[in-house]
């Protein structure tokens, strides 16, 4: 969920602000907005009445919505969903905000500190930052939090305590929406790309030539064209006309079941029952998870497996391996096939913005920052 501005202004000349709420569809597989809110107000008061609309009208009850670091949304959605959906940070945005802040905020005392000297210890500072966001454990952000405070305090010729306060006063107390200690049973998803690509759509696409920024401008375009347009992405692939995009989560566990040997494949596959099949666990060998399908419709269901529990629908490892196999079709669309074999059909032309990869983009800020 994310709003935007820029895109209509009301009866005052005000700017307005358009909420989407954006999902990956398990049919296309790509970014698609299923909710709209237009509001003048900037306070959380529009945002729970229109999610407790969603909420009672379409039964709309998330296990996890990604956002951008919001203290406003974070009221509204906690106010509407309680404790029970899982409030998740996008990465990107903090990793920006982290960048302005630790140049602003760690300075040398004295000026004859040379300036690479100056950037290797803000690029220690953020690796520390980092670390916190990537722990894996409670106990490896506590580990983080105080390398911090040692970083902050423990040298007189830095100026960086106001790194430690930004720090505490911003994100201690919402260290569970944006450390992974606290995402491990959540999607692999880190960023909210999804909904940022949908913005650049929107201007880019269906808004960069109108003028007018009438409210009912924009209102007809969302839902006479926009929403038609995303209807109709989905009734191709469907009837085949478009194959449905995989994303990097699924394209690696693809990988893990291209990589075995056909006699290794083969061997993993240790049970065929009806509707079913069992396969060996990829790291042990002791395990066994059990893929289900639809004999009827020759079509894979789901898997008992931790990480297909964990992060359906993104389609596991084990699913792969018995589609390799037994040549049964991957869940969600018939047209989503392993790259070896060619069953592609001529694609419509697709008038959209190329959407960044979500992961891509974290690892690309991870590794850009030049201080
Ligand atoms: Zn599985």
């Amino acid at each position: 969920m994310d709003s935007t501005h820029g895109t209509c202004v009301d009866d005052n000349g005000s700017r307005c602000f358009l909420y989407t709420l954006v999902i990956r569809s398990n049919i296309t597989g790509k970014g698609c907005p299923v909710g709209w809110m237009l509001t003048n107000s900037e306070t959380h008061y529009p945002i729970v009445s229109w999610l407790q609309w969603v909420r009672d009208t379409v039964m709309f009850s998330p296990t996890q919505v990604m956002i951008d670091n919001s203290d406003t949304e974070i009221k509204a959605l906690r106010i509407v969903f309680g404790e029970n959906t899982a409030i998740l940070i996008c990465h990107w945005h903090i990793l920006r905000a982290w960048k302005k802040h630790v140049i602003k905020k760690v300075n040398p005392v004295s000026r004859a500190i040379r300036p690479d000297t100056v950037r290797a210890k803000r690029g220690e500072a953020l690796d520390i930052l980092i670390s916190m966001m990537s722990a894996q454990t409670e106990d490896d952000f506590d580990s983080g939090y105080h390398d911090l405070s040692e970083f902050c305090v423990r040298n007189s010729s830095w100026d960086c305590a106001s790194l430690l306060s930004y720090f505490d006063s911003e994100y201690l107390s919402k260290k569970q929406e944006w450390s992974s200690a606290w995402r491990q049973n959540h999607s692999s998803l880190n960023t909210n790309a999804y909904v940022e690509s949908w913005h650049r759509t929107l201007k880019e696409t269906y808004l960069a030539n109108i003028r007018s920024q009438r409210v009912d401008g924009l209102v007809y375009i969302l839902h006479e064209i926009i929403a038609l347009d995303f209807m109709s992405h989905d009734t191709d692939v469907r009837a085949n006309l478009r194959r449905r995009v995989m994303n990097k989560a699924e394209k690696e566990r693809q990988q893990r079941a291209l990589d075995l040997s056909d006699f290794d494949a083969d061997m993993m596959l240790v049970a065929h029952n009806v509707g079913s099949i069992t396969v060996s666990s990829f790291t042990n060998g002791d395990l066994e998870y059990i893929v289900n399908f639809d004999e009827q419709h020759n079509s894979l269901q789901s898997c008992t497996c931790p990480d297909y529990s964990r992060n359906a629908p993104i389609i596991c490892k084990h699913m792969f391996l018995v589609h390799r196999v037994e040549r049964i079709s991957l869940p969600y669309s018939s047209q989503l096939s392993a790259p070896n074999v060619n069953t592609a059909l001529p694609q419509m032309p697709m008038n959209e913005v190329q959407r960044p990869d979500p992961e891509g983009l974290y690892m690309e800020a991870v590794e850009r920052y030049v201080i």
